[in-house]
């Protein structure tokens, strides 16, 4: 018994030695500007909550009421008994919101790329696929059985070459892209891609999962950030970043949607949203509509802090979105930074292998609506003090 599972002690003690270990740390208050962190109180630099909407009273009041009137659970898929109006008005609100046809449900963005990919390709097709797209879509394409092209980062040129040799090899593709890159805080080439897609027949998918909430008029996503609503075939998002709430969806053409509810397995064999998480997010979605505040904000906060970072003398990479790399590059010295600064009081995560090359390790910081000058003052200070006792900068 022991012996057959001591290849995970080898591999557990391995990660330690290479600090590439992920420490997991909880929390024991709301998401805010400030965390209780491991009975500690800190400034939060590490959540999605880039709107602040996760602790937001509209959004508790509504997830309150839902529980009221439909109660805890959906106590079904949704195929079979657990399709409440909820879910019906949230795809419908949300359709109108990203400019789709139409818009489908999921229990995440995870899920919504895992039923989506393998619905629209299978083997004798073909993927072209981003060379950094997030896990949930290389998992995607895996589970799809159609082979899969790889293409260098945000590069329309090689993606044209690799079009031009191997797409007319196979029946059906996908090219599909992050919107907005997690890790660097880059944009996907949207508008050159969509050309590509056109000239070479191919179905086109971006995942908006860190666009929405923040690119385009009101937070509305990558598509309208670049005016191309109508050109991109789907779009999936996430209701746990920006929307604050917890949820995926797929929004499209009507007729994909269509037959995403009769193929996604995530779909057909999982239950759905709870009341509370539907409604939450039916609220989030009535106050990005309501004003652009929130939006504007988070921007206004992003450039302030990116400002101060390049005047404090760090190098933080070649984002345009309110994710901000601190690029350290060298894995232990990451690692001890972060510790460093949450013993200082500041919460922003170690990224390292192999969720970035190695080599390329950094601390990545999160903008937040929810943030004020002062916190990113005070941020700024414990980040200056850590960045030259550790000799990061001078
Ligand atoms: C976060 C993320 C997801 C997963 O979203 P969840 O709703 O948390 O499952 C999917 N795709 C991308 C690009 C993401 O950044």
């Amino acid at each position: 018994m022991g012996d057959r599972l001591a290849w995970i002690e080898d591999a557990l003690r391995e990660l330690h030695e290479k600090n590439l270990y992920v420490t997991i740390r909880t929390i024991t208050s709301p998401q805010g500007p400030w965390l209780e962190v491991d009975g500690r109180r800190v400034l939060n630099f590490c959540s999605n909550n880039y709107l602040g909407l996760a602790n937001d009273v509209r959004l508790v009041q509504a997830a309150k009421e839902a529980c009221e009137r439909f109660g805890a659970g959906p106590a079904a898929v949704r195929t079979i008994a657990g399709t409440i109006a909820l879910h019906n008005e949230l795809e419908a609100r949300l359709a109108r919101f990203k400019e789709a046809e139409a818009a489908l449900v999921f229990q995440s963005g995870f899920c919504a790329n895992l039923g989506a990919i393998p619905a629209l390709v299978g083997t004798g097709d073909a993927i072209f696929s981003d060379e950094l797209n997030h896990a949930s879509i290389i998992d995607g394409c895996r589970l799809s059985r159609a082979d899969i092209v790889r293409y260098p980062h945000n590069d329309p040129a090689a993606l044209r070459s690799l079009l031009s040799e191997r797409r007319s090899h196979y029946q059906r593709a996908l090219l599909v892209t992050d919107g907005v890159f997690s890790m660097d805080g880059d944009i996907a080439p949207l508008p050159e891609l969509v050309a590509l897609a056109d000239e070479f027949d191919c179905m086109i998918m971006v995942d908006d999962a860190h666009g929405e909430g923040v690119l385009g008029e009101g937070g509305r996503g990558i598509v309208h950030h670049f005016g191309l609503q109508g050109r991109v075939d789907i779009e999936i998002g996430t209701m746990s970043k920006a929307f604050g709430v917890v949820g995926g969806y797929v929004a499209g053409k009507a007729v994909i949607i269509e037959w995403l509810r009769q193929r996604a397995r995530p779909f057909l064999f999982s239950s759905a949203m709870t009341p509370a998480d539907t409604a939450a997010c039916l609220a989030a979605i009535s106050i990005l509509e309501e004003s652009t505040e929130l939006v504007n904000k988070l921007w206004k906060n992003t450039y302030y802090f990116k400002d101060q970072m390049q005047l404090l003398g760090f190098d933080i990479g070649k984002s345009t979105t309110p994710i901000t790399p601190l690029m350290l590059k060298d894995e232990m010295l990451t690692q001890r930074f972060s510790q460093r600064l949450f013993e200082e009081g500041v919460f922003a995560t170690a990224i390292s292998y192999p969720t970035v090359p190695l080599g390329k390790a950094r601390i990545r910081f999160m903008l937040s609506a929810a943030h004020e000058r002062e916190h990113m003052d005070e941020a700024l200070t414990i980040i200056a003090r850590v960045g030259r006792e550790l000799g990061a900068i001078r």
